[in-house]
């Protein structure tokens, strides 16, 4: 028989009472609803996290005897409102990036969950800048320039499972590749760079269309102009996304970055295995010795200003942009699901009748956090509170 389900609640949108049907993993209808409903209950889309290395322990990044296991980031995403992702691998050496696209290719196989959640993989790195500041916490001994007939073999591995590649356009050769992965059908994001006004100027020209977590792979000193950060801001045919864990970038930050963006300013947690662990000294590929604090952040043992990437999910990052008043609810969640996936799709309505049935019901709570209530994915509960 096939799956059936009614979902009520207010529209993330404006707030209004509607009555979703699903059936077979599919949304039927959608309609407003003259039903009592509670004033903080919410139903909109799941969110949609393109950047993801790791969580709760399990890593991407690292090689695994238990392939299984990997699936738990997906499961426990889902338990965070995540319904889609892409596992991001950062720079590596070829033969080892080969090994962990395929590593995620036959966990899509094996794991249903997994299959359904990962919709893309993202390459970030290892065409990124070698310099220390923009290239972050990425192994220095792997950054290479852009090679194309490696990265294809990568596409060709993945079963074009890769949708998107973080790279730095400072690299000669960048024009090319960008053009070819455009061809491909594969987004180009701007990052860990230490490119010229030109180069980005460039990089736009040839189909780069975002600027991968802006503000951070940066050095700590800039030049106060020309830089890359003004270049990107400028560009009007880049989005960006940024972290909003509270660590990466500081609140005015992300306000000005909004501003400028607008609709094209989005959401992703870079979170790594230790998200969602407890505070202490752990050993990572990800930038290898690295320290969690009991606040949440995570940074390089030697030097606590070189962040490792984040430890928050995506949820937490909209909480942040509610909490000090960064965007309105609707926009906040818009930043974190619909228009990541608007990037690949800018088509995507997630109340459309035929789109799948991804969503998630949320309480608002008097201090304008949002908390998980439920999550369905392919049109099933996963998740209820
Ligand atoms: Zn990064």
């Amino acid at each position: 028989m096939e799956d059936c389900l009614t979902l009520h609640g207010r529209s993330y949108r404006d707030g209004k009472p509607m009555e979703i049907e699903i059936s077979g993993g599919l949304i039927t209808s959608v309609k407003s609803t003259s039903k009592e409903l509670p004033d903080d209950i919410f139903l909109g889309p799941g969110i949609t996290d393109i950047q993801v290395n790791g969580y709760l322990g399990q890593d991407y990044n690292s090689l695994t005897e238990d392939i299984l296991a990997l699936g738990q980031i997906s499961q426990e995403l889902l338990k965070a409102g995540v319904t889609t992702h892409f596992p991001t691998l950062i720079t590596n050496s070829p033969d080892q990036i080969s090994k962990l696209i395929k590593q995620v290719v036959l966990l899509r196989k094996k794991d249903p969950t997994a299959f359904q959640s990962i919709a893309g993989l993202h390459i970030e790195g290892p065409f990124i800048s070698s310099e220390d500041g923009p290239r972050g916490a990425h192994p220095r001994e792997f950054v290479q320039a852009p090679d194309w007939s490696l990265f294809q073999s990568w596409i060709e591995e993945s079963e074009d499972l890769i949708r998107m590649v973080t790279l730095s356009p400072e690299w000669e050769g960048s024009r090319a590749f960008i053009k070819k992965c455009v061809e491909n059908g594969i987004l180009v994001s701007i990052g860990h760079t230490n490119a010229t006004h030109e180069q980005i100027s460039e990089a736009v020209k040839a189909g780069a269309r975002l600027s991968t977590h802006l503000g951070n792979g940066a050095h700590q000193l800039l030049a106060r102009h020309p830089n890359y950060l003004w270049s990107q801001l400028a560009e009007e045919k880049l989005s960006a996304t940024v972290i909003a864990d509270g660590f990466h970038l500081p609140a005015e930050v992300i306000q000005v970055f909004k501003k400028v963006k607008g609709k094209n300013l989005l959401l992703v947690s870079d979170s790594t295995s230790l998200a969602g662990m407890p505070p202490g000294d752990y050993d990572l590929h990800i930038g290898g010795q690295v320290t969690l604090t009991s606040e949440g952040k995570l940074h390089m043992r030697s030097n606590p200003k070189t962040l490792a990437g984040s430890a928050m999910n995506l949820l937490q990052g909209v909480n942040f942009l509610l909490k000090h008043e960064l965007a309105t609810m609707s926009e906040a969640w818009e930043m974190a699901s619909v228009r990541p996936m608007m990037l690949f799709n800018p088509d995507f309505d997630p109340f459309q009748p035929g789109q799948i049935a991804d969503l998630i019901l949320v309480r608002k709570l008097v201090d304008n956090q949002l908390k998980l209530v439920k999550t369905i994915k392919n049109g099933r509960e996963v998740y209820s509170l």
